[in-house]
């Protein structure tokens, strides 16, 4: 049985390397980095070296680095955390219509649908292109005096379309407004200063860069204010208070020094898979229509729609023969609902529902891609010669079905 891994905007395997690094801290190295004998302060080192290694892989200065439990906790430190400290000021969010779920389901609950003294925000959903992309000046057109926060991720998880953020964040700073971006899948993928994208806020996280799951960053530039989300000690320059997860720390740590040190190469060689898995696609497959923008994304993700079937069939085939891939983000698979992503983009609805997200990674092979290729158009000939939509065209179609293959 094979076992073909190609879903790493999921999550990735840890590197080598980086379990290798994490292991001391599990095991004699336990130390807690606020103790003052030396097996505390060997932890706290730990901790400051695995900040200047996450500062330098986004050009920021260590100082502006505040570990989280992942990217959820930092998206969520950032919007409320903003929002917060702002309220005074006015209660207008600008985000867009294909964010993750960390980010709309925050502003969701920014705007009353959480408890009731929480109420009061009022947050405008910015529709995307064709190809996932926002226009800044749906930005710029946004923007009243009320407006206290902008939210518009880097790449998109489901497409990978990438975001024109330094031009929005041109925009912010004209208006003096502060900007997130949640760069949690473009981070260690494409290089990201957060000077160069005028951000003021940036999520970033451990377990899609081959680091560890539930760690990690949220870049705080100097001068922003944020209201925490949890109280306790004075931990993380009081952003977040709690025992740092010292082992998980360095592991985003090693992974960001990997990411910076191997960025160029792993880009071009996941790029190199990707092109292969689509043109290969292409050829063996009618009706294989590719979502995204074709130039201006990611390396590691080939989202598709396959006509006249449901994507959560291809995935159970594909699973069969040991290969797993998704038909969007992972916390919504297994819902019948289309992604909202590929819905904002103006994907047919009935598309929308034939989609698989394609994510390559570092341990896959040219083998993999042919073998997956090969898989997938034997899989999408059969689901459709036995779908009833694909049944219904080729009788109007003189039994030339666009559905076969
Ligand atoms: N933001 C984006 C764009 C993501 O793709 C993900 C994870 O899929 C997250 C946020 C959440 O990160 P985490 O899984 O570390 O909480």
């Amino acid at each position: 049985m094979k076992n073909i891994y190609l879903d790493h905007c999921a999550t990735t395997p840890l590197h080598p390397e980086v379990l290798e690094e994490m292991l001391p801290y599990l095991k004699k190295d336990f130390g807690n980095p606020s103790s003052t004998y030396s097996l505390g302060q060997k932890a706290r080192k730990a901790v400051d070296d695995a900040r200047e290694k996450v500062a330098f892989l986004i050009g920021a200065d260590p100082s502006e680095i505040v570990f989280t439990g992942g990217g959820t906790e930092a998206d969520n430190l950032a919007l409320r955390g903003a929002a917060y400290a702002k309220r005074r000021n006015g209660k207008h969010i600008i985000t867009s219509s294909i964010e993750h779920h960390a980010v709309i389901n925050t502003c969701r609950y920014l705007e009353g649908e959480g408890f009731i003294e929480e109420k009061g925000f009022r947050v405008t959903y910015l529709p995307v292109d064709k190809y996932g992309l926002v226009n800044p000046d749906d930005v710029k057109k946004s923007i009243n005096d009320d407006t206290i926060l902008i939210s518009i991720m880097h790449a998109n998880n489901e497409v990978g379309t990438i975001e024109p953020i330094s031009e929005i964040g041109e925009i912010a700073r004209e208006r003096q407004i502060n900007f997130h971006t949640d760069a949690v899948q473009s981070v260690g993928k494409i290089p990201v200063r957060v000077e160069e994208l005028k951000v003021d806020l940036l999520s970033l996280s451990g377990h899609k860069i081959y680091g560890p799951k539930g760690v990690g960053a949220l870049y705080i530039r100097r001068g922003v204010s944020i209201v925490p989300l949890f109280f306790g000690g004075h931990h993380e320059s009081n952003f977040r208070a709690g025992t740092e997860n010292v082992a998980s720390i360095v592991g985003l740590g090693k992974a960001c020094e990997i990411a910076s040190r191997d960025m160029e190469r792993s880009a071009k060689y996941l790029a190199g898979l990707r092109d292969k898995l689509q043109a290969g696609i292409n050829k063996g497959i009618e009706q294989a229509h590719f979502n995204g923008h074709p130039t201006r994304r990611l390396s590691n993700i080939l989202n598709l729609s396959f006509k006249f079937i449901e994507g959560e069939a291809i995935l159970l085939n594909l699973d069969m023969k040991g290969i797993a891939v998704s038909t969007g983000p992972a916390c919504t698979s297994g819902s019948w609902e289309p992604s909202h992503v590929l819905m904002a983009m103006g994907v047919d609805r009935t598309l929308a529902q034939g989609s698989l997200r394609l994510s390559p990674g570092m341990g896959n092979t040219d083998e993999d891609i042919a073998y997956t290729i090969e898989t997938l158009v034997e899989v999408i000939k059969r689901l459709r010669y036995m779908s009833p939509l694909s049944t219904a065209v080729d009788k109007n179609n003189n039994g030339k079905s666009p559905g076969r293959i």
